[in-house]
């Protein structure tokens, strides 16, 4: 059953240990924002800054295990169709982000999105994990300086990810609308994910 993250919100769901879930870019230019949790202790996560000294780069590629703050395997990447651009270095947006970038009154963030995705589950995140980053353009320059650029996706492109232990994942599908990095356009769109057989 396939199940849509709304454009500019977020979702969760369960998935047990072993069992795989295919997320799919509808339209290819969306960034989603991913977390997961280990659903017996929310304290423990998928870390970023754990997972690249884990799979030896800021990339992951297919066959790489992400880690937890615990240095344990949590999600593994499975299948990929995209060229491979996920940001894992880039922290969640967040009304502080938005403030800085100009913003007056509410704006939706992907920090609220994972708080709100994990209480339909009545689970509270302990912090806002640097979360893995589907989509995200990203580029490294020589220098060590990096831009905020638009996915290099396609339409339907899709990662699977298969969970390593019982866990809680999340979504953001990310509603930032004045930098570029859902697409030239700033138009933030909706995505979907289906657990699998
Ligand atoms: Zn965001």
């Amino acid at each position: 059953m396939a199940v849509t993250i709304p454009a500019r919100l977020g979702k969760a769901t369960r998935l047990g240990a072993g069992k795989s879930l295919k997320l799919t870019n509808t339209y290819g230019s969306q960034v989603v924002d991913t977390w997961a949790f280990i659903a017996a202790n929310m304290n423990e996560f998928m870390s970023m800054e754990h997972s690249r000294a884990a799979i030896g780069g800021i990339f992951p590629h297919v066959g790489d295990m992400m880690v937890t703050n615990h240095r344990e395997p949590i999600l593994t990447l499975v299948e990929d169709t995209s060229p491979g651009i996920h940001d894992t270095l880039i922290a969640a947006c967040d009304r502080y982000r938005y403030e800085h970038l100009g913003c007056v009154g509410y704006h939706d963030s992907c920090t609220d999105n994972l708080v709100a995705a994990l209480c339909e589950f009545d689970l509270t995140p302990p912090e806002t994990p640097s979360p893995w980053n589907m989509w995200m353009n990203i580029p490294i320059a020589a220098d060590g300086s990096v831009s905020f650029e638009p996915p290099v996706s396609k339409p339907g492109d899709y990662v699977v990810l298969r969970a390593e232990r019982d866990v809680v994942v999340a979504f953001s599908c990310c509603p930032q609308d004045i930098l570029p990095i859902n697409g030239t356009d700033c138009v933030p769109q909706k995505c979907y994910f289906e657990i699998l057989d």
